[in-house]
């Protein structure tokens, strides 16, 4: 008893009541960085029910092991919170996770035909196999994409689609034929053949990828739901523990059902908050304003929660560069509804050079209805000034930061020069001024949804061709960079008090790494992984035994 009261007094936020039933799991013999604000490390925790209960080391932890808690041997593993990616598309990511092929991180062309030829042997003859983006010829080590002679190889008795960003699409014969394609007249909105040095055609399309993907079978309901178990599974396998989800183009109410199957069935496995993206060209506001009639602003429980509007409020002003008068005012009748209805707003942004226009209309909200509390946020702005971020400071604005010059970078550096590249984005220019920051990706079809990468790039600056872009001046601290994962996004998600650090009281998200993330070589970050996920002490990932 003397020990317990001792130890009680040492750990002060521990009600002894606490110690009299044991906890239901118990990490010992690690690294853990609680990513809180004293950088705290411990060696142990304990867990009971859905939250942390106690830290220390892991003799103190030993008082709440009962006959019935599970110890888990950390072997001087590190632990850190569960990650929370500010800007991931993942429900729709999650929507065909289990009917595509997948070439992120994979390193060579061949390693990506053979990813074809492997999915091949699993579907029958003239069923699509589909690669929608997610990779970029940098990852390569041949350096350029592949050839339609290589994924006609590949799969010669299916048809194949393989997407490039939004830019170019590759077809092989039998995606052609599928699609009923015989000349660029059949081409849908305005798709042309790329044509080789001798102006011979690729087989690849350029233009009018959306309108072409939008042509390929979709999946039905059953994979859907499967994609989703699937998807938020593999998010798990990399740490992540919760996204905040933007929406996206055709992400209308529909295809959000197989989402709410999955949560209904309290098979969740990750913490989503989602924003919704208007779908009605000059009809927006009725349909936010009819949506949110069943959806108020916070609805919903922990591991589903409806965030408001966004990343495109009006269409007028999704990174419109050009932005007038009078597409000002179409945001600014919505945003000022958002902003009395205590609704949280974030908008897709990319350049500095006029993202005054779009604070111009969030500073005219905020002069009638203060938005400094609710938490909006500008996604992306890699090229964003001290200036600008200072201004979203004043305004209680987040920027929601992703790594998308990693794979972009190179090109990037390509048009507008070294000088332009190295502050891109400007990681420690934002932490100074003090802007809010969390940080996350934009998968999956722009970008890879593994955070270890997105965490190497912001530690090193490299894109994947492996160019140094960022300048040592916007490099931040490995704990820095965990933080804006962790309690920065936390925070975009109002959820700050419950998560994103480790602390007693916290929810017991966390992730066991493979690697030790403090000291591991950047150039061996991307290969970190998650080696046991808990979410709300549950846990969705194990590698252990
Ligand atoms: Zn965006």
């Amino acid at each position: 008893m003397k020990l317990r009261f001792s130890a009680a007094l040492v750990w002060g936020s521990l009600s002894v009541a606490s110690y009299a039933q044991p906890a239901n799991t118990v990490l010992v013999n690690g690294q853990i960085l609680s990513a809180n604000d004293k950088d705290s490390r411990y060696q142990a925790l304990a867990i009971r029910g859905s939250r942390i209960v106690s830290m220390g080391s892991s003799l103190q932890m030993k008082s709440l092991i009962g006959p019935k808690t599970q110890v888990v041997d950390l072997k001087g593993r590190t632990v850190i919170p569960g990650l929370i990616d500010s800007h991931m598309h993942a429900i729709r990511a999650a929507l065909s996770y289990s009917t595509e092929v997948h070439w992120l991180g994979v390193t060579s062309i061949d390693a990506a035909l053979e990813k074809l030829k492997q999915a091949a042997t699993q579907v029958p003859p003239g069923e699509w196999l589909i690669v929608a983006g997610g990779w970029t010829e940098e990852q390569f080590k041949e350096g350029r994409r592949p050839t339609q002679a290589e994924i006609q190889q590949a799969a010669p008795n299916n048809p194949v689609y393989v997407q490039w960003m939004y830019d170019w699409a590759l077809l092989n014969r039998a995606g052609y034929q599928a699609l009923g394609i015989q000349s660029e007249a059949d081409l849908p909105g305005g798709g042309k053949f790329a044509l080789d040095g001798a102006g011979q055609p690729t087989g690849a399309i350029v233009g009018g990828i959306v309108p072409l993907f939008d042509k390929l079978p979709k999946p039905n309901f059953a994979q859907k739901v499967a994609g989703t178990q699937k998807f938020f599974k593999e998010l798990n396998r990399v740490g992540v523990t919760g996204v905040m989800d933007p929406g996206g183009f055709n992400m209308s109410p529909t295809e959000y059902a197989p989402l709410f199957k999955v949560w209904r069935n309290k098979e969740l496995t990750v913490r989503v908050n989602f924003s919704y993206f208007s779908q009605k060209k000059d009809k927006e506001f009725e349909e936010f304003k009819e949506l949110t009639q069943l959806l108020p602003m916070g609805f919903g429980d922990d591991m589903l929660r409806f965030n408001g509007i966004g990343e495109r409020v009006a269409f007028s002003m999704y990174n419109n560069d050009k932005a007038t008068p009078a597409d000002q005012e179409k945001l600014y009748q919505i945003a000022r509804w958002a902003a009395e209805n205590g609704l949280t707003l974030t908008q897709h942004w990319h350049e500095d050079s006029s993202v005054g226009t779009l604070l111009d209309v969030f500073d005219r909200v905020h002069r009638e209805f203060p938005i400094d509390k609710l938490r909006w946020s500008i996604a992306h702005l890699n090229n964003g000034t001290q200036a600008t971020f200072q201004r979203m400071k004043n305004l209680g604005v987040a920027w929601a930061m992703q790594d998308a010059m990693y794979l972009e970078g190179d090109r990037v550096l390509h048009r507008h020069g070294e000088k332009a590249a190295e502050h891109m984005p400007p990681i420690n220019t934002a932490l100074k001024v003090g802007v809010k920051i969390g940080a996350g990706t934009d998968a999956h079809r722009v970008a890879d949804y593994n955070p270890f990468i997105a965490l190497r790039w912001m530690l090193d600056g490299k894109t994947a061709s492996g160019k140094t872009l960022r300048s040592t001046n916007e490099i931040p601290s490995r704990l820095q960079a965990l933080k804006l994962y962790t309690s920065g996004s936390a925070w975009l998600a109002h959820d700050e008090k419950n998560r994103g650090v480790l602390e007693v009281g916290k929810l017991a998200d966390l992730a066991v790494l493979s690697q030790d993330y403090m000291r591991v070589p950047l150039d061996k970050m991307a290969d970190t992984h998650s080696v046991l996920t808990m979410v709300g002490g549950t846990i969705v990932h194990s590698e252990l035994q």
